[in-house]
């Protein structure tokens, strides 16, 4: 890249408008005084909840806390409507609050950065755009989401095929007429199984194709009263503060128990009454090792493989159903909504494709190795190039020209999950080797905004040129994300935690387990001890080329 006389000057670069890329943007703007833009693919923001638009599209996380907490008026004059945030909801909710903190101004929309390559005779990152922007900046700060990068497989045969096709990330916003369609779904993680049940009454017929059966826990979605709203923005402070300091940024009560201190009756006790309030709770506030002990873990798993028999009438169905080759929340749990109760719908039909594979793609529908599923509609629920993937379609430069995806190639390297050696000024918000994806985002995404406007301020104030992460604190963060995930059960499924689903991908565990507490607590030692594990240099560049 070279520079011309076209090329704008920053203080920073913020790549993405969804949660994340919104509060870094307010921070770097209304608290540190800095000029900023941010570059967005879509043409409005909300990031996930802007291309997520698929039936049944909602947050697992309830919505009382799935909200920025920053702004105390924000999250006292915002009013939710169920129990689980809707994605229209969530959008809306992120359009206010761009509306109300006036960030679109600086935002530039329908724009995807393409390039970003570190000058070192500057001290800047220059950064390119499909729309032919060039612009030079201080500080990049990533904020692309872990789960942008749409993930369709290559299936012989896709092109072929004559009827309509759809990656739950990227539905059209128009919505898609399915009235009296025959509709096959390839998937059933979270996303599937949001939408599964919802394409199920609207189809004519549908035909959903599993390869791994998973665990579901019941959400018990519906709305939320105006008692309860009042209980609990009375109760913020203590609920948003609990929050920040749990596993997953969820206020529940911790577990304290073992699964197996306790007799079969007590326990059966304890997950029935978690299944009947639903969510998350099953997983976080019933026992303390469900996600730690392959004997615990096997109480849960067993609990709802009953479930799955008693719900679904047809047993060889339940059977097709019920997840036996990893343990229970191994793979991301997920939440439901009649997920179960769908197969017995007579319209509805599951092929286990792990027993006879999809061998191709026709242009009348599917060929699996028993027969052919004649389809009007495709939908892919096939996930994502997670974590990595994001970073991987920006040709991001640090110094020496060096490419971070190069760097990453046997998997990624990160400091804290917020930085890596060799680019920097560089910042990631919910980077891989932060607990990111296993927490509830909007807690995480705040720490890190919160944490990298920190470190900024302290730049400033310091005469800090440039920070850095130091490559010996990077090695021993990155070996401790591995020796967390090792003690936990994590490491035992083919999820996309270890990049399992993309060919090719190598077999790392990228996100932090340590809890969202325990993390926090890191990066403010980190912070007091003047930003150990960072190289800052002052003054003048460090270097020419
Ligand atoms: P996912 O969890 O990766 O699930 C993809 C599904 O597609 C799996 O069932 C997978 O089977 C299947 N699949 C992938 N490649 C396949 C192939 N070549 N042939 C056949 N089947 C294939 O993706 P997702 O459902 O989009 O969810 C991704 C993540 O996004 C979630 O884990 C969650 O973190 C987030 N999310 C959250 C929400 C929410 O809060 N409610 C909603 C949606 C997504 P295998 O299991 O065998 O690989």
């Amino acid at each position: 890249m070279t520079t011309d006389t076209s090329t704008t000057e920053l203080d920073a670069v913020v790549v993405g408008a969804g949660f994340s890329g919104m509060y870094m943007l307010y921070r770097l703007r209304e608290t540190l005084g800095l000029s900023a833009r941010v570059f967005e693919a879509g043409d409005d923001v909300g990031g996930t909840w802007y291309w997520n638009r698929y039936p049944g599209a909602r947050c697992d996380s309830e919505s009382y806390v799935y909200c920025f907490s920053f702004d105390e008026e924000l999250a006292q004059e915002w009013t939710w409507s169920g129990k689980y945030p809707e994605q229209p909801e969530i959008l809306r909710y992120l359009n206010h609050v761009a509306d109300r903190f006036e960030l679109r101004s600086d935002i530039q929309f329908e724009t995807r950065v393409t390039a970003a390559h570190y000058r070192e005779d500057l001290n800047r990152w220059e950064v390119e755009t499909d729309q032919g922007d060039r612009v030079l900046a201080r500080y990049l700060i990533t904020a692309i989401g872990c789960l942008s990068a749409g993930q369709i497989p290559n299936i012989p045969g896709r092109e072929s095929f004559e009827g309509e096709s759809y990656h739950t990330g990227a539905w059209p916003h128009e919505g898609v007429d399915l009235a009296g369609k025959r509709v096959g779904v390839i998937g059933t993680g979270s996303s599937g199984v949001q939408a599964i049940p919802v394409i199920a009454q609207q189809a004519g017929q549908l035909t959903v194709f599993q390869r791994t059966p998973q665990y579901m826990i019941p959400a018990r979605h519906g709305s939320v009263t105006p008692e309860f709203l009042e209980d609990v923005k009375g109760r913020y402070d203590e609920i948003f503060e609990a929050r920040r300091w749990s596993q997953g940024g969820f206020p529940y009560d911790p577990a304290e128990r073992s699964a197996l201190e306790v007799d079969d009756e007590e326990r059966r006790a304890v997950y029935e009454s978690a299944w009947e309030q639903g969510g998350f709770r099953f997983l976080q506030a019933t026992f303390r090792d469900i996600a730690l002990d392959r004997r615990a873990n096997d109480t849960a798993a067993e609990f709802i493989r009953s479930k799955i028999r008693e719900i679904v009438d047809d047993p060889e169905t339940a059977e097709k159903l019920v997840p036996r080759d990893h343990p229970f929340a191994s793979k991301r749990a997920l939440i439901d909504t009649n997920y179960y109760e769908t197969y017995n719908r007579e319209n509805v039909e599951l092929v286990d494709i792990r027993h006879a594979p999809i061998e191709e793609i026709t242009p009348r529908g599917i060929r699996t190795r028993d027969g052919e599923y004649e389809l009007d509609i495709i939908v892919f629920a096939t996930g994502y190039d997670a974590m990595t993937g994001p970073f991987n379609r920006i040709d991001i430069r640090g110094r020496g020209g060096a490419a971070l995806k190069e760097k990453w190639a046997e998997g990624p390297q990160a400091y804290l999950g917020l930085s890596s050696a060799g680019f920097p000024n560089m910042f990631m918000i919910t980077g891989p080797g932060s607990p990111s994806v296993l927490s509830n985002m909007p807690v995480s995404i705040e720490q890190h905004v919160e944490w990298i406007s920190d470190l900024v301020e302290h730049m400033l104030e310091a005469g800090v040129e440039v920070a850095e992460a130091d490559a010996d604190a990077e090695v021993e963060w990155v070996d401790h994300v591995n020796d967390v995930a090792s003690k936990t059960l994590y490491l035992l499924a083919d999820s996309w935690y270890v990049g399992a689903n993309i060919p090719g991908k190598p077999r790392v565990f990228m996100p932090y387990a340590g809890g969202v507490g325990n993390y926090r607590q890191k990066c403010d030692e980190v912070a007091e001890a003047g930003y150990e594990g960072f190289v800052l240099h002052s003054g003048e560049p460090v270097a020419a080329g």
